[in-house]
């Protein structure tokens, strides 16, 4: 059975993220969203709240053979505690580039046998991300193109308190 780590924030779960789960599942019997701590990083939702989102997005979109867990160690260590040995990530604009080559390469470095697999996303994505949804819902606009509406609902939640 091929399986595939897709790790990331995910603080929240995009349709981008879910673009390029969908994309995965194509060519992996099972994909692993790995949903990382780093509190460092002040995320808007806690650890929980953004496993429990994707988990949701997940269930919303119906799709199958996606299993959703949190982790906070090193992303290889994981890996090879699961025992698998590929890691999705998602090529948008420029931008990703420079930090998803060297994130690539360092986990190369430290874990040869685990490949880093990069997929992009469908056109109407490729702009879209976590902090820019955030932004929109701050002040209010229009989330329905972006985010499940479960999602959509929590960070209307979120930013009404
Ligand atoms: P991280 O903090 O690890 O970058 P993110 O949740 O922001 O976590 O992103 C996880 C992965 O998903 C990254 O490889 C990122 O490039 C990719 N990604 C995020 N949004 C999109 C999108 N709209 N289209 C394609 N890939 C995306």
């Amino acid at each position: 059975m091929k399986k595939i780590i897709y790790p990331g924030s995910f603080d929240p779960i995009t349709n981008g993220h879910l673009d390029l789960i969908k994309r995965a599942l194509i060519i992996f019997d099972e994909v692993i969203v790995a949903v990382a701590k780093r509190e460092e990083k002040r995320p808007l939702f806690s650890w929980e709240e953004r496993i429990d989102l994707a988990k949701k997005a997940i269930k919303e979109l119906d799709l199958k053979n996606v299993v959703v867990e949190g982790y906070n160690s090193l992303l290889i260590d994981f890996c090879k505690e699961k025992n698998i040995f590929a890691i999705l990530r998602g090529l948008r604009a420029v931008a990703d580039f420079d930090y998803e080559f060297q994130m690539a390469l360092t986990n190369r470095k430290l874990s040869p046998e685990i490949e880093t697999i990069f997929f992009v996303p469908s056109p109407e994505y490729i702009f879209l991300s976590a902090s820019l949804v955030k932004e929109i819902a701050k002040y209010g606009g229009c989330l329905k193109k972006f985010v499940p509406s479960c999602v959509e609902k929590a960070l209307r939640e979120k930013f009404s308190q």
